[in-house]
């Protein structure tokens, strides 16, 4: 397969390049984040081992950057950072899964052979719904060009709603979803956020995208409308 290694250690990218050249891969290597991105973007490659520390842009902005320019080629992370904080961030940012160095080379291959076999499938780091976007790993939203402030409440339930574009939801589903369940919290709680919510995201701009639906709950409809 094709194979874009983006490690700026020398030493080790020659050692693993070799070691894929002899495997019968065929091997660029890059050094540095901002021509990750380039060769990346132009070259049809099958997966991308991708370091997290590089010396311009870190590879956790790499694969935000290639995932927002819809590039989707499997990415694998490799880092010496093993914590648990540092996986979430690179699967947030749309790396496709994860290598503690050191590892074993043939755990490398395995986990490239798995990532190519699922291939380039479309898998947006951002959720949007018309000109509503939000960055689930930054926990930032907008609504066009403009940057809604929302509190981190706020930015559950609509996170929960975008996540179920045109479905109904009751309020105890939107307790379970952006509450975690808690059952101390009376369930007009979801009325008081949602109206937050509306005054935050639709009123300003004149939409109305979060519409009550009597009897049973919310329901978000995603256009504008
Ligand atoms: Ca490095």
């Amino acid at each position: 397969m094709r194979v874009l290694l983006v490690e700026d250690e020398a030493k080790l990218a020659a050692l693993v390049a070799r070691g894929l050249s002899e495997h019968g891969d065929v091997v660029d290597v890059v050094g540095t984040g901002g021509e990750a991105v380039s060769s990346a973007r132009e070259g049809a490659y099958d997966v991308v081992l991708l370091d997290v520390r590089l010396p311009d842009i870190d590879g956790f902005r790499v694969c935000r950057r290639l995932r927002e320019e819809r590039v989707w080629t499997p990415v694998l992370m490799m880092t010496a950072r093993t914590a648990v904080s540092d996986r979430i961030t690179g699967l947030d940012s749309g790396a496709d899964d994860y290598l503690a160095k050191p590892f074993a080379f043939q755990e490398l291959l395995a986990r490239m052979r798995a990532l190519a076999r699922r291939g380039p499938v479309p898998r947006p780091v951002e959720l949007e719904a018309g000109d509503l976007r939000f960055d689930p790993a930054g926990r930032r939203v907008w609504r066009g060009a403009t940057e809604v402030s929302l509190s981190a409440r706020e930015l559950a339930l609509l996170e929960a709603f975008m996540r179920r574009p045109g479905q109904v939801l009751t309020r105890d589903q939107l307790l379970d979803l952006a509450w975690g369940g808690q059952r101390e919290v009376a369930s007009n709680v979801v009325d008081v956020y949602v109206r937050h919510l509306r005054d935050k995201i639709d009123r300003p701009f004149g939409t109305t995208t979060l519409h009550t639906v009597r009897g049973l709950g919310y329901r978000f409809s995603g256009e504008p409308g």
